[in-house]
């Protein structure tokens, strides 16, 4: 123990400021990360990432994660959009502190329920100098817009509004006159410098970005400001989101400076491209997570797959556990590039973790797969059984459907060409007749009596290895790579293999 009356350590030049800047805001010390999605219908594969990034930060630096609906755009709502948002992260593994399902100290978590807050910025901020009132209709603006394209230009803003006077424009405000409320773009240009995680330093002229409108006529704000006046008011200290938001953030800049706030850090995360390298895309596949879930990929591997979209661990390995996955996730490792979006890779690693199952969670797993099933009502333990014996087969979960007729028609169809082709060469025929000569005379056949019956076949027809089993593999599994054929033959007991048999041989 110190003695009381020693002198304390002298503080590092660096020690001295986070204690000083703990002091004057305890928030800046608080990992805070959101995810913020407009509420459009389903979670975007691109919103998983990011939801997956921001929560794996939080997570991984003992922070809160909250999630934040940015409902303003009126003509865009989807009834119940919230509430599958949120259902479909917590399926993925991804659970937020606050949010509007759960409140938290800094709500509302509905951007539609914080338009007061919103308002109140957007006045101070036209009393300061720093954003007016714009009452260009929308035909003047459409004019504006066409005249600047046939010149070659980009459409722009022409800062038409900026000119009035503010007391003449406040009593046009004041009569009811349909207006929005733009930002100042600052008037002298300057270079507005970025310190993204991901990006490194990123640098934008104030002169490519126009005068923003930032409360729509209709009173709710842009994106623009509401993501400012929540980030700032939701504490939030990292900002992490799609990179199709690179270019907004001068103004997102210029708004944290006028209202004096300090901007949390960002991170802007690549895009995720198609196989063709175009921006992925409903029009060549699925990108809507409900979809993935419905089609029976796991959550882990999802997760897993979304995780190295982008992101690329320290040690070349690809399977990760979602704690895991919190332990070693960093900004540092998420690459500038575009991430190809690859399904197979995605269907690989939904089967090396559908592999890894305990027999019981694969089964209840896949339960809900069986009752889109015409197998539905099937007994339960046969099914058990079968999982058993198909688990290493399936791809996905969905797979299952595919798999149930062989095990639980009286007649399955034989239809596979290549096993047809196989069964029909004349060594197949000698091995199954055979085998079924002996398979008759045999009190049972099953998962121990097959290797005694098929060593005699072997005996007696002088073949062996793949010229022995692969006739009985196609004959009574309708594959030459299917599951474990002793486990089926134990399924299917005697009899349903003698007619597997005889169809096979009647092909
Ligand atoms: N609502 C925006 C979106 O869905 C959020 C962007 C952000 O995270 O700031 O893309």
């Amino acid at each position: 123990m110190k003695p009381p009356d020693e002198a304390p350590t002298p503080l590092s030049p660096t020690t001295r400021y986070r204690l000083i800047t703990y002091r004057l805001n305890p928030q800046i010390m608080s990992v805070r990360l959101r995810f913020a999605p407009s509420p459009t219908g389903y979670l975007h594969v691109g919103g998983l990432r990011t939801a997956l990034f921001a929560w794996l930060y939080a997570r991984r630096h003992g922070g809160q994660f909250i999630f934040r609906l940015e409902d303003t755009d009126q003509n865009r709502l989807v009834s119940g959009a919230e509430a599958n948002l949120i259902r479909t992260l917590v399926w993925a593994g991804i659970d937020h502190d606050e949010g509007p399902d759960k409140g938290g100290g800094h709500g509302p978590y509905r951007q539609s329920e914080r338009l007061e807050l919103y308002q109140q910025h957007a006045r101070q901020l036209v009393e300061q100098g720093d954003a007016y009132p714009c009452f260009c209709t929308p035909e003047r603006l459409a004019q504006l817009r066409a005249e600047q394209q046939a010149k070659g230009e980009t459409p722009c803003y022409d800062g038409h509004c900026r000119k009035l006077v503010a007391s003449a424009a406040s009593e046009r405000v004041a009569t009811g006159e349909a207006h929005v409320i733009r930002m100042k773009v600052l008037e002298t240009p300057e270079t507005l410098v970025l310190d993204d995680l991901v990006r490194g330093r990123v640098a934008i002229e104030t002169t490519q970005t126009e005068d923003q409108v930032i409360i729509k006529s209709d009173g709710f704000p842009t994106y623009h400001l509401a993501v400012v006046v929540d980030d700032h008011h939701m504490a939030i200290s990292h900002c992490v989101r799609g990179e199709e938001w690179l270019p907004s953030f001068p103004k997102h800049l210029l708004l944290y400076r006028y209202l004096g706030w300090k901007p949390p850090q960002f991170a802007h995360l690549p895009l995720i491209l198609n196989p063709d390298r175009t921006k992925l895309s409903k029009r060549q596949g699925d990108v809507a997570v409900e979809d993935f879930r419905d089609q029976g990929y796991l959550p882990e591997a999802l997760v897993n797959f979304i995780a190295l979209l982008g992101w690329s661990p320290a040690h070349d390995r690809e399977l990760f556990s979602l704690s895991e996955l919190v332990e070693q996730f960093d900004f540092e490792r998420v690459n500038r590039a575009g991430a190809v979006f690859d399904r197979d890779k995605l269907n690989w690693m939904n089967q090396q973790f559908l592999q890894s199952l305990a027999p019981d969670d694969c089964f209840e797993r896949l339960r809900p797969f069986v009752a889109q099933t015409p197998y539905a009502g099937a007994d339960e333990d046969l099914l058990r059984k079968i999982t058993l014996a198909v688990q290493n087969r399936l791809v996905t979960l969905q797979d299952i459907g595919t798999r149930l007729p062989l095990f639980l028609e009286e007649n399955p169809e034989l239809q596979n060409p290549e096993v047809i082709g196989l069964l029909q060469q004349e060594n197949s025929r000698t091995v199954l007749e055979t085998l079924l000569r002996h398979a008759e005379s045999s009190t049972d056949l099953n998962g121990e009596t097959l290797p005694q019956i098929a060593k005699v076949v072997q005996q007696e027809t002088g073949l062996k290895g793949r010229q022995l089993w692969l006739p009985l593999r196609g004959a009574i599994t309708h594959e030459l790579q299917g599951p474990d054929l002793h486990l089926v033959v134990g399924i299917f007991g005697k009899e349903k293999c003698l007619r597997l048999i005889r169809q096979a041989l009647a092909c």
